[in-house]
C-alpha cells in the first residue's frame, strides 16, 4: 500500500514538521503496510492557516451553492472511478470485511455526497419572510473555518458524512482523520487535488489525541464536527463551550433491538444479525443489546447462537467473509475484558467468547453471544465495539420499552414484529434517534444522530447541512 510522506494543505503536499510517522497496521496480517506524517501543532498551524485564508479571501464561500456543487460532481465522479481501490485501503487499514466494504466504506461516503449536491438546488440559503414588523430576509451563511475529526471505523463515511454538507454550505476544512486508518483519508486528498475545489478548501492533517486537541482549541477554527467516543466529545464539548465554539457530537451508542413476541424468528433471527455484527460489530449503530419476550427466550437464544456459529469469520479481503478481525490489538484486549467482565457478573456464553483456532495471526475474536443478561450488567450498559451481544429477557412490551431507554446512550434501535403500526408505537416511545422497524437502516437524506449520551446535533439530511450555516436576519424597509 502507498505511503504518503506530506500533508495536503492550501492543495499543496507540504513537508511534515518533524520526523514523526504514523504507522497503519493491517488487523489480519498483523504487518505494517503503510506509514505517513504525524501532525504537530505547527502543521494544524499550517493548515488552519489554508483554510482561513480560503474562507476570507477565497471564492469558496461566495461562490453560488450550484458553483460549489459542480466541484463537488468532479469530486464524486472521481471517488466513483476508485470506489474499490477505496474498500480494499480501508478493508486493510481496519480489518472491516470485503463483504461490508465495497458498500459500507466505498459506496456509503459517495451516496452522502451525491445527496448533498442534489440538495444545492433545492436548499433555501436565502428566504424573504414577512417579519412581523417588516419583511425580513433570512441568509444561511457558511459557519466558517471548520475542524472535522474523525475515527477509524468508518473512516471515510464519518469525513464525508461531514465534508459534504461543509463544502455545500461554503465552508472550509481541516480534516484530522484518525492515526490508524489515515491512508484512506490521504487518497480523497489525491482527487480533491483533480477537482477545481480552491486551494485551501479542504486541508488533511492526520494526528494524535494531544495534537488534534491542540486543533479543536485552535482559535481560528469556529467549529467542531466530531464523531467518536463519547469520552472524547465529552472534552471536545467542553473546549467548545469555553470558547463558544460550534459544535457537532456524533458519539457511541448501545442500541436495542427489541423482538416483540409476534415476530416471525424465521425472518428476524438472520435479519437481525447484520446490523448487530456489521464491521466486526464496530459501529456506532450496531444492535448489541437483543431484547426478547421471556416466554420466548430460551429458544431465541439458541436460534441466535446458532447463527452467530455459523457466520464466517476469516480473512477480510475475502467476499465471504462476514467477521473480519478487529481493527487493532488494543482493541481485541479491550473486547476480551468485556468478555471476562461478563462472564464475572454472571452471564452466560451462549456461543463464542474465545478466538476462532483457525488462525494463529489476526486480531480476531469470536461472535459472541451471551444470555442471561439483565440490563444492569456492564455489558449490557457500556460500548464493547466488537462482536459481542446480549440477549435480554423482558415479561411485556412496556418492560422492553424501558430497558431499551435504560441506557445512557441513544443512537439507533429497531423494534421486530408482524404488525408495523405495533412497530411505529413502540419506535415513538423509544428515546433514539434512528429507529427501523423489522431491519437495520440509516437513510442518508434524514437525520442521524444521538440523544443522550450519543450526541448533539445531526449529521445527514438537511439538518446535517443546517449544522454548518449560521443564519442572518436582514431586516428591510418596509
Ligand atoms: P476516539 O474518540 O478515540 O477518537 C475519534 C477521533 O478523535 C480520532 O481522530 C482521535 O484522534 C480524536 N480524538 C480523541 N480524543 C480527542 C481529544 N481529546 N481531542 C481531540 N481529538 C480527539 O474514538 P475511536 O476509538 O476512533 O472511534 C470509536 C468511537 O466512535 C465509538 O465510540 C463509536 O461509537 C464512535 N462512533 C460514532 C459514530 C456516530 O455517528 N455516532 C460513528 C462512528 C463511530
Amino acid at each position: 500500500m502507498k505511503s504518503y510522506t506530506e500533508f495536503y494543505i492550501g492543495n499543496e503536499w507540504v513537508k511534515p514538521s518533524s520526523t514523526d510517522q504514523l504507522s497503519v497496521i493491517n488487523p489480519f496480517t498483523e504487518q505494517v503496510i503503510a506509514s505517513v506524517p504525524e501532525g504537530k501543532e505547527a502543521d494544524i498551524d499550517l493548515a488552519v492557516s489554508a483554510a482561513k485564508e480560503a474562507f476570507d479571501r477565497g471564492p469558496w464561500p461566495k461562490m453560488a451553492p450550484s458553483e460549489r456543487a459542480k466541484c463537488m460532481t468532479q469530486l464524486s465522479e472521481l471517488l466513483k472511478a476508485n470506489a474499490d481501490t477505496i474498500a480494499t485501503t480501508v478493508t486493510s487499514e481496519m480489518g472491516s470485511p470485503m463483504s461490508f466494504s465495497p458498500g459500507g466504506q466505498a459506496f456509503a461516503p459517495i451516496m452522502v455526497l451525491d445527496y448533498y449536491i442534489e440538495l444545492a438546488d433545492s436548499f433555501p440559503f436565502e428566504e424573504t419572510r414577512q417579519g412581523l414588523l417588516n419583511p425580513v430576509k433570512v441568509f444561511r451563511e457558511p459557519v466558517g473555518v471548520v475542524a472535522l475529526v474523525t475515527p477509524w471505523n468508518v473512516p471515510l463515511f464519518t469525513i464525508m458524512s461531514k465534508l459534504a454538507p461543509a463544502l455545500l454550505a461554503g465552508c472550509t476544512a481541516v480534516i484530522k482523520p484518525a492515526p490508524e486508518t489515515p491512508i484512506n483519508a490521504f487518497l480523497l486528498a489525491e482527487l480533491v487535488a483533480q477537482t477545481d475545489i480552491p486551494a485551501g478548501v479542504i486541508n488533511v492533517v492526520p494526528a494524535e489525541r494531544a495534537v488534534s486537541q491542540y486543533l479543536v482549541s485552535h482559535p481560528d477554527i469556529d467549529k467542531v464536527s466530531f464523531t467518536g467516543s463519547t469520552i472524547a466529545g465529552s472534552k471536545i464539548g467542553a473546549i467548545c463551550g469555553e470558547h463558544i465554539k460550534r459544535c457537532s457530537l456524533e458519539l457511541g451508542g448501545k442500541s436495542a433491538a427489541i423482538i416483540l413476541d409476534d415476530a416471525d424468528l424465521d425472518t428476524t433471527i438472520p435479519n437481525i444479525l447484520p446490523g448487530a455484527f456489521m464491521n466486526n460489530g464496530q459501529a456506532c449503530a450496531a444492535q448489541t443489546r437483543i431484547l426478547a419476550p421471556q416466554s420466548n427466550y430460551q429458544a431465541i437464544v439458541e436460534r441466535l447462537a446458532e447463527a452467530v456459529s455459523n457466520m464466517v469469520v476469516g480473512d477480510p479481503m475475502e467476499a465471504t467473509t462476514q467477521i473480519g478481525p478487529v481493527f487493532a490489538e488494543r482493541q481485541r484486549e479491550r473486547v476480551e475484558s468485556y468478555i471476562q467482565i461478563g462472564l464475572d457478573e454472571g452471564a452466560t456464553i451462549a456461543t463464542g467468547g474465545g478466538r476462532p483456532k483457525a488462525f494463529d495471526k489476526g486480531w480476531f475474536v469470536e461472535p459472541t453471544v451471551f444470555s442471561n443478561v439483565d440490563n444492569t450488567m456492564r455489558i449490557a450498559q457500556e460500548e464493547i465495539f466488537g462482536p459481542v451481544i446480549v440477549v435480554i429477557p423482558y415479561q411485556d412490551e412496556a418492560e422492553a420499552i424501558t430497558i431499551a431507554n435504560d441506557s445512557d446512550y441513544g443512537l439507533s434501535g429497531s423494534v421486530w414484529t408482524q404488525d408495523v403500526d405495533r412497530g411505529v408505537n413502540v419506535a415513538r416511545q423509544v428515546r433514539t434517534g434512528t429507529y427501523t422497524i423489522n431491519g437495520f437502516a440509516m437513510d442518508f437524506g434524514s437525520p442521524f444522530g444521538g440523544y443522550k449520551k450519543s450526541g448533539l446535533g445531526r449529521e445527514l439530511g438537511p439538518e446535517g447541512l443546517q449544522v454548518f450555516l449560521e443564519y442572518k436576519t436582514v431586516n428591510l424597509p418596509a
